[in-house]
């Protein structure tokens, strides 16, 4: 790494940090494409004083991670009308002196979904109703065209509440599941694609999993969000089944490609960025 006078900075603000896997993934990027950006990782306690830092340094760009992805949002000059759905802003971009906020976890759940299936015309259930469920209703049902699409979770108030605000700016009624097996059952005989959004099945967490394996069936895209394990509970489930799944790396490569993206103007080495984030996780 040569840094000199012109060296461009991004960074990651979270709280905590250390463990973000993106400086390695950016660098590794930064450094395949010979570009004089270096990425390193900010554990902030205080959002506005962070971002008046950034003007103050002239930082080229921040990922944004919890608990601060709402928070920012008070200090954009704009934010995109899809990060404006969410509620969220995950990547900051300086331009002239002005923050632009957008939210790139979207973008990335349709692109690691559709690494197997496309969307447009599918049946889609997804499970959860936090933030990262969020990024992804709003993506699928306001950039694609499911033909169904089904939010299920535990907490019946919030699952209506998202249901009813992606149906209200998205291309189809959204309808709510609980995660009950026996309702679950009779809509997975139609579902293409299964999106898990909750923490069910990382640490400490390993052992659980919210679906029991014979709701899955060789018809099935399952994706979980999930990257740490690489194979969840659920994922493992869906394999003995003969589904087709998808883990979190996918995800998360594509949502910081889409901020380099951002950052430098460029393509992203995608498989580059996938590499070195596996590395990471210590699997090759
Ligand atoms: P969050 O805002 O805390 O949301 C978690 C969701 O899971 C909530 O809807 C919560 O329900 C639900 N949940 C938690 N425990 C549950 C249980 N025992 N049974 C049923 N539902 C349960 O978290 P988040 O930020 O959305 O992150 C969720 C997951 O996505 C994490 O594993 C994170 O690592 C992953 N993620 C991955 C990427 C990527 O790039 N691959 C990006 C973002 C997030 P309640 O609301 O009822 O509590």
């Amino acid at each position: 790494m040569n840094i000199n006078g012109k060296t461009k900075v991004c960074a990651v603000i979270g709280d905590p940090v250390e463990h973000s896997l993106s400086p390695v993934m950016h660098n590794a990027a930064f450094h395949e494409l010979e570009l004089n950006y270096v990425y390193v990782a900010f554990h902030v306690k205080n959002v506005k004083m962070a971002l008046e830092g950034m003007i103050g340094f002239s930082l080229r760009g921040l990922s944004v991670t919890i608990p601060h992805k709402i928070e920012v949002m008070e200090y954009m000059d704009e934010i995109t009308p899809l990060a404006e759905k969410i509620g969220a802003v995950n990547t900051v971009t300086l331009d002239n002196g002005k923050l632009y906020g957008t939210n790139t976890d979207g973008y990335g759940t349709l692109q690691a979904i559709e690494t197997e299936e496309r969307i447009d015309g599918k049946t889609v259930v997804m499970l959860g109703t936090g933030g990262a469920a969020r990024a992804a209703a709003f993506a699928i049902a306001c950039e694609r065209k499911p033909e169904r699409f089904f939010i299920a979770g535990r907490n019946e108030q919030k699952v209506r509440k998202l249901a009813q605000e992606v149906t209200q700016h998205g291309k189809k009624m959204v309808s709510g599941l609980s995660l009950e097996p026996k309702e679950l059952k009779s809509i997975f005989r139609e579902t293409d694609i299964i999106v898990n959004t909750t923490p069910i099945g990382m640490h400490p967490h390993e052992d659980e999993c919210l679906l029991p394996e014979e709701l899955f069936s060789e018809r099935h895209v399952v994706f979980d969000m999930i990257y740490n394990p690489a194979e969840t509970l659920l994922l493992k489930r869906a394999k003995r089944r003969f589904a087709r799944t998808i883990n979190g790396i996918p995800m998360f490569v594509h949502q910081g490609a889409k901020q380099f993206q951002l950052w430098t103007g460029e393509q992203a080495p995608l498989t580059v960025m996938q590499k070195a984030v596996k590395e990471a996780l210590g699997q090759r």
